[in-house]
């Protein structure tokens, strides 16, 4: 990945260690035992928690927060536990969505997982076939009325952050 100087964003790293979560960031030096540990390294070399740290430092704020590999982690906690530094990795990877999500870069896949809820109230839709099933079961019908789901929405600003994620694509990024 080129490195732009004059894009970089010094006030970044700053800013992600005001985020709960992300206050350990700065203290990372480089070790690599994070990303020697990864279950998600392992199988995807995109995925590298040590240079994710390292372009956090460096002030690459864009190409973090539109990544798609911040949303990667499976929050093992391995990397937690082995860090020398106790830099949290977890936890500043959460503090990277959560910064992502505010500015509306979701990831395509938790995007329409929120869709599908915001459309059925569920992950998944519940079809005729599957209700005529769960009254043979003695169980009862589950209710089609989203207007709770349609408020939290509302309440929390989800709505508003969908329709805006819907305008700005995700952006692959290489570590
Ligand atoms: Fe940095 Fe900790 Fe990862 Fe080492 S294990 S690279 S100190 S975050
Ligand atoms: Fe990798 Fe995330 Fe597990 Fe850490 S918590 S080892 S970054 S998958």
């Amino acid at each position: 990945m080129d490195i732009v100087i004059t894009d970089l964003d010094p006030r970044f790293k700053h800013e992600v260690a005001k985020e709960e979560g992300g206050e350990r960031v700065k203290y990372c030096f480089q070790c690599g035992t994070c990303t020697s540990g990864c279950p998600v390294s392992e199988i995807d070399s995109k995925y590298n928690p040590r240079c994710i740290i390292r372009m956090v430092i460096l002030g690459m704020r864009e190409q973090v927060l539109r990544s798609d590999f911040i949303w990667l982690c499976s929050t093992c906690y391995t990397c937690y536990e082995r860090c020398p530094q106790d830099v949290r990795i977890t936890e500043v990877m959460n503090a990277l969505k959560n910064m992502a999500v505010r500015e509306g870069y979701i990831h395509p896949a938790f995007r329409a997982q929120a869709e599908l809820i915001g459309s059925h109230g569920r992950l998944y839709e519940i079809d005729e076939f599957t209700e005529e099933k769960r009254e043979e079961l003695g169980l009862a019908r589950l209710s089609g009325d989203i207007a709770e789901v349609a408020e939290i929405f509302k309440i929390t600003g989800l709505a508003e952050l969908l329709s805006e994620a819907s305008q700005e694509p995700v952006r692959t990024a290489s570590a």
